[in-house]
C-alpha cells in the first residue's frame, strides 16, 4: 500500500511538475524538491530499486567512502538505488558506485520504473526483429576473406619480429593471474586465451610463420575436438544454462574464441570448422533465440562487464552470415541486440538504442566495450530500413570521434579508469590498449559499411598513431594504459596504477593480448570490393599482397610502398588472365594533390575516391603520389598539434626505464620509465606553440631522417618535423618525430 502511494506521488510529481501528494507520505518542500527524503526512504523495505532517469543528476563517484570524482549522469540513465545514508541515496549507475545528495536533487529524476522490468518507457525505442526487417540495400563494400591480402614490407617484419623476439612470443609462459592462455582450459570467461588465440591465428596465417602456423592449427583442432554432442564450445560446459543470464560472460568468451576459429576456416577452407562453429552457434540459438531466454537479463545488476561483451557475439554472427546467406543468424543478432537494448541489468548501457538516440551525450562507460559495440550498430543498420537504427549508427560514429584523442585513442576519465565519461577526446587522458584494437576494427567495419572515407582516415590514424604509440617499437612490452602527452609511464605493481606502466604483461593481460591483434584486422581490411562485387577498391595503405578472384580471373596486386612514411605507393596489378574491371583508390583528405599514373586507364574522381577502368593485363602498374603537407590542427581544448600524412608528430623526451618486475630467465619486464633529463620536465609543462609565422617562411619543415629503418621504420624516427616552439617565452628550434617512435612525448602545445 505504501508502495503504490509512493509510485502514485512520483508519477504525479513526473506528470504534473507539481507536487500534489498526500500530507502524511512525503514531507515536501515549498520549491517542489523533497525537505525529508530519509523519512520517505526508510519506509522502503526493499532494496535495490532501479529507476531510470527523467532529468540530468549530479552524481559524486565513491569509492571506499571516498569521493573520487563528479559526474553528470543524463537522463535516460539506468540508475540502482541501493539504500540511503544520512542525506545521500547510495546508487549504482553508469558501471560506478557512488552518491546523490537527495535535498538537491529533483525527486522526478528517480521515478521508479513500472513494475515490470522488462517493460520500457513509452519514450525508449524498440530495436526491430530480424523477421519483420525490409530487405536493405546493399553496404557500400564487401570484406574479403581473412588470408586474401597478406602483410609485405615493413607490416609484415614487424609482425614477425613481435611474434618471434615480442611479448608475444613469450606471453603463454607468463600465466598472468594464473590464467593459462591453452584454449578452452582458461580461467574466468575466456577473453584472454580467445583474445590471444585469435592473434596466434591471424599472425601465423597472414605471416606464414612456421611454429605459429602449428600452433594455429593446434587450436583450430582442439576447439574442435572438445565439441560436445549438443555442439557446444567454450571454456566449461555451465551446468545450467537456464541461469547462464546471471553468469559471467558466456557468449563473450566464445565470441573471443569463434572470431579465431573462423579466421581458421576462411583461410584453411577446411568444411570441418565450419560446420564445428555452425554447430556451436545452433546451439546458442537454441537457448537464447527468439521465444526462448534472455541472454542479457536477470536478477543480477552489477555484473562485471563481461556479460555486456557478451554482445560482441554478433561479431560471429556477421561472418556466419556472411559465409552463409543464412538469415538465421541475422535474427539473432538482432534478438541480442533488442535483449542488449532493452536491459536493465547492464553497465555498460553506452550501445543501447535509447542511449544512442541521445546525440548530445558523450559516452560514459568502460571504454572497450563502447569501441567494440559500437561495430554492432555499424552492422545492423545497414541489414534493416528503419531509420532509427541509421540515425544510432550515425550517433555512435560521432559519439565516438568526438572522444577521441589526437592519436586516436579512445579516452578514459582521469579518475574513472577505463570508462570514457563523458569525456570529449584530449592528449591528457589516458586510452587502454584494448579500446585501440577494438575502435581500429570498429572504424575499418565503419568504413566498410556507411561508406565515408573519413572512418577509414580514424582506422589508419588509430593503427599508425595510438597503437604505436602505446607499445614499445620492438614489440617487447605496451601500455595498459597511455597519453598522448605523457612525461612518465610508471605505476605501482601492486595498485591500481599498475596500468601506466609498459609491461611485457600486466596484472591485468587483456590489453597485451590486443596488442597483436591490430595489424591482422589493418591489413585484411586493405582491399575491399563494391558492393556488387564488380570492382576492388583500396581503403587502406601498406605493403601488401593482394590475392582474389574478379572478373572471371585470379587477381593478385602487390602494394609496394613504405606508407605511411613514404607517400608513394606503387601497385603491381597482376590479373592470370587480361581482364577488365575498375580499380577505386581511396584519396586521403590530407593529400593536397593526389597524382595517379596508369597507363591507359581511365581516370575519374568521386566523394574522396579515384576511379581506374581499363582492361588489366599482367605487370600492370600503378603510381601514386600523395602530397601531405604539415598541417596543425587543433584539439577540443584549444591547443595545437601537428599531423604530416597520416603520422601524428610528438616532442620527443629521451627517458630511462626501471624494470620493476623482470620475467625470469628472459629479457622481458615491466618497465617504469621517467624523464632521463630533469629540464626536459620544464619542457613538458612550458613549453608553446609559435604564434603565426611571417608571411610566406614555413612554420614547420619536414625532412627525413638519413639513419631511418625501412625495416622497422618506428624503430628510429623516420622523419622530422623541425620548427620553433616556444620556451619560457623564446622560440627554440625542435623536432617532432612520429609519435609512434616516442614512449615520453609532448603532443599538443598550447599557444
Ligand atoms: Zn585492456
Amino acid at each position: 500500500m505504501r508502495r503504490a502511494v509512493w509510485i502514485f506521488a512520483l508519477a504525479a510529481f513526473a506528470i504534473c511538475g507539481v507536487f500534489a501528494v498526500e500530507a502524511e507520505s512525503l514531507p515536501v518542500a515549498n520549491d517542489g524538491r523533497l525537505a525529508d527524503w530519509a523519512a520517505v526512504l526508510e519506509q522502503r523495505s526493499e532494496w535495490p530499486q532501479k529507476c531510470r532517469l527523467q532529468s540530468a543528476c549530479a552524481f559524486d563517484i565513491m569509492l571506499g567512502g571516498v569521493k573520487k570524482g563528479a559526474m553528470t549522469l543524463p537522463k535516460g540513465t539506468l540508475v540502482e538505488i541501493r539504500g540511503v545514508s544520512g542525506e545521500f541515496l547510495q546508487v549504482s549507475a553508469a558501471g560506478l558506485t557512488g552518491s546523490v545528495h537527495y535535498a538537491s536533487t529533483d525527486l522526478a529524476s528517480f521515478m521508479k520504473l513500472p513494475e515490470q522490468e522488462e517493460s520500457k518507457p513509452a519514450a525508449v525505442p524498440v530495436v526491430p526483429d530480424g523477421g519483420d526487417v525490409a530487405a536493405a540495400p546493399l553496404p557500400p563494400y564487401q570484406v574479403l576473406p581473412f588470408g586474401d591480402i597478406k602483410p609485405d614490407g615493413w607490416i609484415r617484419e614487424q609482425m614477425l619480429r613481435d611474434i618471434t623476439s615480442g611479448n608475444a612470443s613469450y606471453l603463454e609462459k607468463m600465466r598472468p593471474l594464473g590464467a593459462p592462455v591453452t584454449p578452452g582450459s582458461g580461467r574466468g570467461y575466456g577473453e584472454f586465451e580467445g583474445n590471444f588465440a585469435d592473434a596466434i591465428i591471424r599472425n601465423a596465417l597472414l605471416t606464414g610463420h612456421q611454429p605459429w602456423l602449428v600452433w594455429a592449427k593446434r587450436i583450430a583442432d582442439f576447439l574442435v575436438a572438445q565439441q560436445d554432442e549438443e555442439g557446444y564450445v567454450g571454456r566449461k560446459r555451465p551446468a545450467d544454462f537456464e541461469d547462464l543470464a546471471d553468469k559471467e560472460g558466456e557468449l563473450w568468451g566464445q565470441c573471443c574464441f569463434l572470431r579465431a576459429f573462423l579466421a581458421y576456416y576462411e583461410y584453411s577452407k577446411e568444411q570441418k570448422y565450419l560446420d564445428a562453429a555452425v554447430r556451436s552457434v545452433d546451439f546458442m540459438i537454441s537457448l537464447f533465440g527468439k521465444d526462448k531466454n534472455k541472454y542479457f537479463v536477470g536478477e543480477s545488476t552489477m555484473e562485471g562487464g563481461a556479460r555486456a561483451h557478451g554482445l560482441m557475439y554478433i561479431d560471429v554472427l556477421e561472418k556466419l552470415h556472411q559465409l552463409t546467406g543464412d538469415k538465421k543468424y541475422l535474427d539473432f543478432a538482432f534478438r541480442l541486440y533488442g535483449d542488449y537494448s532493452n536491459s536493465i541489468n547492464l553497465k555498460n548501457t553506452d550501445h543501447q538504442l535509447s542511449s544512442l538516440l541521445d546525440k548530445n551525450s558523450l559516452f560514459l562507460h568502460h571504454a572497450p566495450h563502447v569501441a567494440e559495440h559500437s561495430r554492432v550498430v555499424y552492422w545492423l543498420s545497414t541489414e534493416t530500413d528503419d531509420p532509427k537504427l541509421k540515425e544510432a549508427a550515425a550517433n555512435s560514429l560521432s559519439k565516438l570521434k568526438a572522444s577521441l584523442s589526437p592519436s586516436g585513442g579512445l579516452v578514459t576519465d582521469n579518475k574513472i579508469l577505463e570508462s570514457v565519461g563523458g569525456n570529449p577526446g584530449s592528449p591528457d587522458l589516458r586510452y587502454e590498449y584494448c579500446s585501440i584494437t577494438e575502435s581500429a576494427i570498429s572504424m575499418e567495419s565503419a568504413f566498410q559499411k556507411l561508406g565515408d572515407p573519413a572512418t577509414a582516415e580514424s582506422a589508419e590514424n588509430i593503427v599508425f598513431n595510438a597503437a604505436q604509440a602505446a607499445r614499445f617499437a620492438d614489440g617487447k612490452a605496451a601500455a595498459y594504459c597511455s597519453k598522448d602527452n605523457q612525461s612518465q609511464a610508471a605505476g605501482d605493481p601492486d595498485s591500481a596504477t599498475f596500468r601506466l606502466q609498459y609491461a611485457a604483461c600486466h596484472r591485468i593481460a587483456c590489453c597485451v593480448y590486443n596488442v597483436n591483434r591490430v595489424m591482422p584486422y589493418y591489413v585484411s581490411n586493405m582491399w575491399m570490393k563494391t558492393g556488387d562485387g564488380k570492382a576492388l577498391l583500396a581503403a587502406f595503405y601498406g605493403p601488401s599482397v593482394l590475392n582474389t578472384k574478379l572478373a572471371g580471373t585470379e587477381v593478385e596486386i602487390r602494394q609496394q610502398t613504405l606508407y605511411p612514411f613514404e607517400e608513394e605507393v606503387t601497385m603491381v596489378v597482376n590479373p592470370a588472365q587480361d581482364a577488365r574491371f575498375d580499380i577505386l583508390l581511396r584519396d586521403p583528405s590530407w593529400s593536397k594533390e593526389t597524382r595517379v599514373v596508369a597507363d591507359g586507364a581511365e581516370q575519374s574522381r568521386e566523394n574522396g575516391f579515384i576511379r581506374l577502368s581499363k582492361q588489366w593485363t599482367k605487370g600492370d602498374t600503378i603510381k601514386i603520389q600523395f602530397a601531405p603537407g604539415v598541417e596543425v590542427k587543433t584539439t577540443h581544448g584549444g591547443e595545437c598539434y601537428v599531423k604530416r600524412g597520416a603520422l601524428l608528430y610528438a616532442l620527443k623526451f629521451d627517458h630511462s626505464s626501471e624494470a620493476t618486475k623482470k620475467w625470469e630467465g628472459t629479457d622481458f619486464a615491466n618497465y617504469d620509465t621517467r624523464l632521463a633529463n630533469k629540464a626536459d620536465a620544464g619542457k613538458f609543462s612550458d613549453s608553446k606553440f609559435p604564434p603565426e609565422p611571417v608571411a610566406g617562411s614555413p612554420l614547420f619543415t619536414y625532412s627525413r631522417n638519413p639513419d631511418a629503418s625501412a625495416r622497422f621504420p618506428f624503430d628510429t624516427p623516420f622523419g622530422f618535423i623541425r620548427g620553433p616552439l616556444l620556451f619560457e617565452g623564446k622560440p627554440v628550434d625542435e623536432s617532432l618525430v612520429p609519435i609512434g617512435s616516442t614512449v615520453l612525448r609532448k603532443t599538443s602545445f598550447g599557444k
